[in-house]
């Protein structure tokens, strides 16, 4: 028995040139799938079904002339729940180059691009929402940017055709995030961006982080900026996004700027959090003890001895979550080269 599956196992082990042989043709073979393909469109979808017709249309019409038909467009459907999936298999029953991955249940839009990012192959990555708000126009212009030299180009929403609630919350998210973040731009959560493979590939987006793509991949070391981009009305259904979007953003904004800028040193971060307090509260009490010592106010009536107090310990304690980050960081494994992002490497 022993004797037969050892048999049955050197039956289908290769010999090792013939393993090697294999490896190279299958690297070859990603290779020119790779190689072949110029843009991939990547759509993150739910609940559009009346869309899909005419936004397909439009895609394929501009994409066959700007890539001479080496082009690929992604849909994913977030778990959709109405006949978007049986829409674009009748897409893809056209034109074959018209993919869709759907997922099992909706898992929201930073998670539909992420699968997406995983399955591009293209040159250039194009995202894009299913709404017919963006433009597919607008796709040349971003990859005569992204050919100026840059990684990542994010459309700009210049005009913008949505209601005020959702206008105005947004400009004050994008001054925020361009304060917070280093990078200035308009408009982070334009759907329509632009990126070099290696920038899709690098990114990990997850929870509402699709909001900072820009910011994540500024913080990533590659050279991103924005494009005036034509933007439209929506014309079927309805914003899939609710009041939620607000406090979701506002957290994500916290974890991108924990987890980038301040991920290799969170003493900086906690740290200059707690002395503003701490020194705050510091000075205030030593005032009142002064004017407590000179007989000119008993402690007991000022409440704001108190607060001062707590000022102090609630200073101290952000000091110390920030030793404690330093500490993680440096048994974790994160730390390790990996994670820094190499642009090239000259041997
Ligand atoms: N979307 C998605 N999953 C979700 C919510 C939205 O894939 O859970 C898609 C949606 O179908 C659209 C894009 O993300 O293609 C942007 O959504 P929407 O137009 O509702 O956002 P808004 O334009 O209001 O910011
Ligand atoms: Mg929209």
């Amino acid at each position: 028995m022993s004797d037969n599956s050892e048999n049955n196992k050197n039956n289908i082990q290769l010999s090792s040139p013939d393993k090697e042989n294999l490896t190279k043709k299958r690297k070859k073979k990603k290779f020119k799938k790779t190689s072949n393909i110029e843009i991939s469109v990547v759509i993150p979808l739910y609940n559009e079904e009346e869309s899909i017709p005419e936004l397909s249309d439009l895609i394929e019409k501009e994409l066959e002339q700007l890539t001479n038909g080496k082009y690929e467009v992604i849909f994913i459907d977030d778990g959709s729940t109405d006949n978007s999936f049986e829409e674009i298999k009748k897409v893809n029953q056209n034109n074959k180059k018209f993919k869709c991955i759907r997922l099992r249940r909706n898992y929201g839009k930073s998670a539909a691009l992420s699968v997406g990012f995983d399955k591009a192959v293209g040159k250039y990555v194009i995202t894009m929402d299913s709404d017919l708000q963006d433009d597919p126009s607008e796709i040349k212009n971003l990859i005569d940017k992204l050919n100026e030299g840059y990684d990542l180009v994010s459309g700009w929403k210049k005009k913008r055709y949505d209601p005020i609630t959702k206008t105005i919350p947004s400009k004050f998210f994008n001054f925020v995030t361009s304060a917070f973040s280093g990078i200035k731009l308009h408009d982070f959560n334009c759907g329509l961006k632009g990126y070099r493979q290696e920038v899709v590939k690098s990114l990990n987006v997850y929870g509402e982080m699709h909001r900072y793509i820009p910011a994540l991949a500024h913080w990533m070391g590659f050279k991103v900026t924005e494009i005036p981009v034509i933007h439209h009305p929506r014309k079927f259904g309805k914003s899939k996004f609710g009041i939620s979007r607000f406090i979701n953003g506002f957290l994500d904004l916290l974890t991108v700027l924990l987890t980038t800028r301040y991920f290799k040193r969170p003493l900086h971060f906690f740290g200059t959090v707690g002395t503003i307090i701490s020194f705050v509260g510091f000075i205030i009490t030593t005032v009142l003890v002064i004017e407590w010592f000179m007989g000119l106010t008993y402690l007991s009536n000022r409440p704001l001895a108190l607060f001062a107090i707590g000022m102090v310990i609630v200073g101290v304690q952000f000091i110390s979550m920030g030793l404690i980050g330093e500490m993680i960081i440096k048994i974790s494994k994160e730390n390790d080269k990996k994670s820094y992002g190499i642009k090239e490497y000259l041997k």
